[in-house]
């Protein structure tokens, strides 16, 4: 039997940035991935530090970015790709609310990295946002595909639970592991280890449009946001779905979509609708990613649970994630939280 450090389940943005961080750290590793479209490739992969109505920064952002930058830069360095695109963000400030909340970010030194002005136009103004990009998930992802396959450390399979043997050796198929890691996003719900993790599945839907309009080169955010890939194409998104979970796109997400963007006055000419997609994101109860080991079987352990933030969150997991597991050092947002809630001694 060929002997690897650990086994990752799953290709999305979890389960390839954690193989890349464990391969440069000399470990022996096998990825598989049963090949479905992922919500990782249709994902917008937009980062963004300042979110919501009350225009805060996301948990842990200064520690978070500067990982995430670095993990991009040093893949574009490799193969020679550009994988994150950095571009400002104009938010739409079109209520009272969004202002006084765009005047307080901008006097409080805390956010000096992150806004920058308020812009006056005809109608609403904007507050310019500095530090947003957006990463190219589906080219990232591909991208480590065929280098894992080429290191020979890809599969192409759905792993079906009950062929992981525990004993005497953990196994799959004709390899043995120290550690199985399942990097599923939200199909964990259906891991008969793990499905007892309180996840709160978001289905998000996102259009893929072209146009014929000048538009400057920045992300536009009006609640939902419009991201240029190119002179002519955009993306824009996305819906929040907690009850329908599926990847079929609707109508009606659809309509809500587009008549979003009409309402935010960026006006766009011969405008048409050339993809639509739809997945699910793996959001969890308190919004916090689960990471670590089984409380019984510690020779299986989670890597999942990063939400609407992936591109943010992952690189720096990765790392905290790689360090517990060859240092012993503790785990990042444990899941150790919930066994007590499940678990009894
Ligand atoms: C419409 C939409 C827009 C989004 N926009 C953004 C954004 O702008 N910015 C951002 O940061 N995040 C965004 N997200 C969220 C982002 O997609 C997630 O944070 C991230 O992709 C989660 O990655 P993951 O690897 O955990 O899960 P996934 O991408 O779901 O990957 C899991 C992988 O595991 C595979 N798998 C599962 N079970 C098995 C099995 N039994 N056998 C084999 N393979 C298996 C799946 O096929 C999949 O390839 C968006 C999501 C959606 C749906």
């Amino acid at each position: 039997m060929n002997k690897y450090d650990y086994l990752i389940i799953g290709q999305g943005l979890a389960g390839s940035l954690l193989a890349w961080e464990l391969l440069q750290r000399g470990c022996k590793i096998m990825v598989i991935d049963n090949g479905l479209e992922s919500a990782s490739q249709i994902a917008a992969g937009l980062i963004n530090p300042v979110t919501g109505m009350r225009l805060v920064k996301s948990a842990e952002v200064e520690h978070l970015l500067p990982s995430a930058m670095r993990c991009y830069e040093q893949l574009s360095q490799l193969f020679k790709q550009d994988f994150y695109i950095e571009k400002p963000m104009l938010r739409l400030l079109n209520n009272e609310l969004l202002l006084t909340n765009a005047h307080k970010r901008l006097a409080d030194p805390a956010y000096k990295d992150y806004v920058k002005a308020i812009i006056a136009t005809d109608a609403y103004p904007y507050l310019e946002q500095q530090h947003t990009g957006y990463l190219q998930t589906r080219l990232l992802l591909s991208t480590l595909k065929q280098y894992f396959i080429e290191l020979g450390c890809y599969r192409q399979s759905i792993l079906n639970y009950e062929d992981i043997r525990l004993l005497p050796l953990l196994s799959w198929q004709d390899i043995s592991f120290k550690k199985i890691i399942f990097c599923e996003g939200h199909h964990a719900s259906q891991n008969p280890w793990y499905s007892w993790l309180p996840f709160q599945l978001v289905k998000g839907e996102i259009l893929s449009l072209q146009h014929q309009s000048q538009l400057p080169d920045v992300i536009y955010n009006f609640g939902e946001w419009l991201i240029p890939l190119d002179k002519q194409h955009l993306r824009l998104g996305a819906s929040f779905d907690r009850e329908q979970l599926n990847n079929e796109p609707t109508l009606k997400a659809k309509n809500t979509l587009l008549q979003s963007l009409q309402n935010s006055g960026i006006d766009l000419s011969e405008l048409f609708v050339t993809d639509h997609q739809a997945n699910i994101r793996p959001c969890t109860l308190d919004k916090q990613p689960f990471i670590g080991e089984h409380p019984q079987l510690p020779q299986l352990a989670i890597f999942n649970g990063f939400g609407a933030k992936g591109s943010l969150q992952i690189p720096k997991f990765c790392q905290l994630f790689a360090d517990a597991l060859q240092n012993q050092s503790p785990y990042p947002s444990s899941i150790r939280r919930y066994y007590a809630t499940h678990f009894t001694h």
